[in-house]
């Protein structure tokens, strides 16, 4: 068997050997923060109910060591130069752009929290693929919170740390993301899934020991092209909130599926309907999935996620026909189950499979993409993993 994702010795040594050519002395540590992947719950977040991530053995790693003053210069390996900012800077929301705002946001959210943040070199690197809904954005946060934490000696426990970093990306970055990220990278635990309860934010880590029952997931990124994806989930937004309001719920988590048939017929709108059945039936599958977890029942979840992926694609229309591919060919190819994972138009789909088949899987879905004519798709077999910790 390969080993699954990437070992995180690699990924520090590249921080380490760019914290050394770039600022010629040794980085005082190193943090480490996973991206994650949703195993079910799409689209739930927005509506208080349920999700399920869990960490990915992708790392971005963060190499760093306290300058003085209140200065901070950051460098990734993804970027042609490092950018230096100050606390003037830090301080106004949006000052610093692009990448590095990613960063300035942590020190914005740990100043406005009232810590005092100690000024800091830092060298990124990372295994997280960029902008493939695998969340590249929250691992940054997370290794770069770590990181200052420690070598601020600041007070903040892991339970306030993924408020903090949502505040980051949300108010500094400007990108509106929910509570799941943040809270997946920096909370999971290894051979645990996080079930994540989005309205009262409350975690409990339920065992999803892959690697004991000889299994893996495979994650296939589809590589398709996010085709208006900002658009459409804001309309997808829009409906699930118009719905909630027409039901005279606080949100679509207050529908229990027992009252769906008869919450769906005070609905006149039929694309509405459909919405709102996705919604509800998505938060019942999460929390059957957590149920056969818990009962240690990991190969039967395979038929709800291959639900999950129906209920996408028919009633809240969010997948691409390259999705649909790579799910269809995973399941002919022998996975137990398989869905889109993220918000949809485009992204990863993940497939629960035997360890062993994981690359005849990955094989079958690469010749489904070649007979249709799609750009071939990239997969990685991972198993759960930690959230963001120090390295040694
Ligand atoms: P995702 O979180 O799905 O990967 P996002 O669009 O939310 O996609 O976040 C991607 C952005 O995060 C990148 O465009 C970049 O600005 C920033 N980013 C993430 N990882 C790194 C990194 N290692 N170095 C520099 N910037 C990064
Ligand atoms: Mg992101």
């Amino acid at each position: 068997m390969t080993e699954p994702g990437t070992p995180v010795g690699a990924v520090a040594e590249r921080a380490t050997a760019g914290f050394r050519q770039r600022y010629g002395t040794e980085p005082a540590g190193r943090w480490a923060a996973p991206g994650r992947v949703n195993l079910i719950g799409e689209h739930t977040d927005y509506n208080d109910g349920f999700v399920l991530p869990f960490a990915l053995p992708l790392r971005t790693v963060v190499a760093a060591a306290p300058q003085d003053g209140e200065r901070w210069t950051v460098w990734s390996e993804l970027a042609d130069s490092p950018v230096e900012f100050g606390a003037a800077e830090a301080d106004q929301r949006g000052r610093v752009t692009g990448w590095a705002a990613y960063v300035a946001g942590v020190v914005w959210a740990l100043r406005a929290a009232g810590h005092r943040v100690p000024g800091a070199r830092l060298a990124i690197a990372s295994d997280v693929p960029v902008g493939s809904g695998l969340s590249s954005s929250a691992a940054i946060e997370a290794a770069t919170l770590a990181a200052l934490v420690d070598l601020g000696g600041l007070d903040l426990t892991d339970d306030r740390r993924p408020r903090l970093a949502q505040r980051a990306e949300n108010e500094y970055v400007g990108a509106p993301t929910g509570i799941m990220d943040q809270s997946a990278v920096i909370r999971c635990r290894a051979g645990h899934a996080l079930f994540l309860d989005c309205r009262t934010e409350s975690v409990e880590q339920i065992p999803f020991d892959l690697d004991a029952a000889g299994l893996a997931v495979l994650v296939i990124d589809s590589r398709a092209p996010h085709r208006h994806a900002d658009g459409e989930y804001a309309s997808r937004r829009k409906s699930c909130e118009r719905a909630a309001e027409l039901l005279g719920v606080a949100a679509l988590r207050d529908v229990s599926p027992n009252d769906l048939d008869a919450a769906l017929d005070r609905l006149d709108d039929e694309e509405m309907r459909r919405r709102v059945r996705h919604v509800v039936t998505e938060d019942q599958r999460v929390l059957d999935t957590v149920a056969l977890l818990r009962a240690g029942r990991i190969r039967d979840i395979g038929p709800l996620l291959t639900a999950s992926h129906a209920s996408m694609r028919d009633d809240f229309e969010i997948t691409v026909p390259e999705i649909d591919t790579a799910v269809e060919a995973a399941l002919a190819a022998g996975a137990y189950g398989a869905r889109m994972t993220g918000g949809g138009f485009g992204g990863c789909v993940l497939a629960l499979v035997d360890a062993d088949a994981a690359e005849s899987v990955a094989a079958a879905v690469t010749a489904a993409y070649a007979e249709r004519g799609f750009p071939a798709p990239t997969h990685v077999t991972v198993l759960p993993t930690g959230g963001a910790h120090r390295l040694t």
